[in-house]
């Protein structure tokens, strides 16, 4: 939940969405574990709820501190185990995931148990608590828990949660019930149950985060595991894009800030400022040049052989790029410090391995571009900050990268509708193509370039339609 926790687009979209529907007059309360990173100086009225609070796991009894407090409005419950589950360095990313996980969600259930009260909509996130559907249903529903429908988002399906029955006979509950063809028995490992599908099959709504992602699970060859349970449930499906409630005009971490209300030429002069700033602040040579950026989880999903082709490509057309990647994947991770290594000499690039909000923040500030040239992206985050902080998006046309992008000489699309460079084929020529039309675009129409920034600065992906769109969504799952 951004800003306390975050990994990617997740955490965006339960700190954006839950912040809108306190807002728009919904009670909406976020359950959390009690990370170790977690940014507790965001919170407000951080105070113990109930200390000893136990839960049954591994033949004995566990116990848990429950915290609560508040943020933007929001009220957030905090799960601290005294099991160490949650006290490491990173949110996840651990041999002990589901175990970590499955434990979090019964805590989560027994703490709903406990309050005694009736929830209209328990809207669960991947398969991190996809379990939450099952266990609710086939258990704590005929234990007195009164949850009236479950909501389940798919942030990403490619991760869908494996364990073994005797894992959730750690949880106390009868693991090799849910090991059969129609509860959560993996399609493909007969002995392994699969929580997402279990997610998949209980709960009452499944929201992919974005329209076109929602078509693309569907189809076979995006997704060979799930895909009978997929379409068996097609009716359950639908799509909702993410909204994003970043804002250039009060972002705390930059110090030159811009708006869209602007004349052109101060927009100019603000964006430059923050180019410069950038430039200094990374040892980058302080020249006008165009900047591309690329800013996410270096993962396969990304399409890091596409980016490092577009790095390429800046460098030999007098451009700069920076990349800010989290590195989860250490096949990855070697070969672009390989990389970084081959350019350590080049003032024109930045390449850096971390998770830092501020810098990010920075950079979408200062860049012309954002290069997303993803495999699959279910929903992407980076693309729709590039229009609202003035970097236009250069991506591959793929789930909701498609559904917000467009090309600047894609003749099928309006022209006032046209916003960024896409390209359709996953490949480097054409990655490589895109880039340097989109450099080019910057150096020979100058002025149109940031024309185009502009009004790009005026899209409206807010979470105020997105979250309309989850109300519209629970109201009719209530009637
Ligand atoms: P995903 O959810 O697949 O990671 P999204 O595009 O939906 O990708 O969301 C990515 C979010 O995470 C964006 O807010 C982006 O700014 C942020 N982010 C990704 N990598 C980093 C990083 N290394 N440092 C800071 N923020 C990052």
């Amino acid at each position: 939940m951004a800003p306390i926790a975050k990994v990617g687009g997740l955490g965006d979209v339960v700190g954006g969405l839950t912040k809108e529907l306190v807002k728009k007059k919904i009670e909406t309360t976020v359950i959390l574990p009690k990370y170790q990173n977690l940014k507790i100086d965001f919170l407000k009225d951080l105070k113990i709820y109930k200390k000893k609070f136990q839960i049954f796991e591994k033949q004995r009894w566990q116990k848990n501190t429950i915290y609560l407090a508040r943020l933007n409005k929001v009220q957030i419950y905090l799960i601290e185990d005294h099991k160490n589950y949650f006290s490491k360095p990173k949110i996840y990313g651990y041999k002990a995931d589901v175990t970590r996980f499955l434990y979090f969600c019964k805590t989560v259930l027994e703490l709903l148990k406990f309050q005694n009260k009736t929830i209209d909509i328990l809207h669960i996130h991947d398969w991190h608590t996809a379990v939450i559907a099952p266990l609710y249903k086939e258990i704590y529903a005929k234990d007195g828990l009164k949850i009236k429908k479950i909501v389940l988002s798919i942030h990403n399906l490619k991760y869908q949660g494996y364990c073994k029955p005797k894992d959730i006979k750690n949880l106390g509950f009868n693991g090799r019930y849910f090991l059969k063809d129609e509860k959560l028995k993996d399609p493909k490992r007969p002995r392994t149950l699969n929580l997402l599908k279990g997610g998949l099959i209980y709960s009452d709504l499944i929201v992919p985060v974005s329209e076109t992602y929602a078509k693309e699970i569907l189809l076979l060859q995006n997704e060979k595991n799930l895909h009978d349970v997929l379409k068996e449930n097609k009716k359950k499906i639908k799509g909702i894009l993410n909204g994003i409630d970043w804002s250039p005009k009060t972002d705390r971490f930059l110090r030159y800030k811009f708006s869209k209300d602007l004349s052109l030429k101060k927009l100019i002069n603000l964006k430059k400022k923050n180019k410069r700033h950038l430039q200094k602040h990374l040892n980058l040579d302080l020249a006008d040049k165009p900047l591309i950026c690329s800013i996410g989880r270096l993962v396969y999903q990304k399409g890091p052989s596409l980016i490092k082709k577009s790095l390429i490509t800046a460098l030999k057309n007098k451009a700069q790029f920076v990349l800010l990647g989290d590195a989860f994947d250490k096949k990855i991770k070697k070969q672009f410090y390989k990389l970084k290594n081959e350019l350590k000499n080049n003032s024109n690039v930045c390449i850096l391995f971390k998770h830092d909000e501020m810098l990010a923040h920075q950079i979408f500030a200062a860049a012309d571009f954002v290069i997303v040239p993803s495999l699959f992206e279910p929903c992407g985050l980076t693309q729709l900050i590039g229009f609202k902080y003035g970097a236009i998006p250069i991506v591959r046309k793929t789930g909701g990268l498609a559904d917000t992008v467009f090309d600047l000489d894609d003749k099928k699309i309006k022209k006032n509708q046209r916003n960024g460079f896409a390209f359709e084929k996953f490949n480097e020529s054409l990655v490589e193509k895109t880039t340097k039309r989109a450099l080019s675009f910057w150096y020979d129409n100058n002025q149109k370039f940031y024309q185009l920034v502009k009004k790009n600065m005026k899209l409206n992906f807010s979470w105020q339609l997105s979250a309309s769109k989850y109300i519209k969504a629970y109201k009719s799952l209530l009637r």
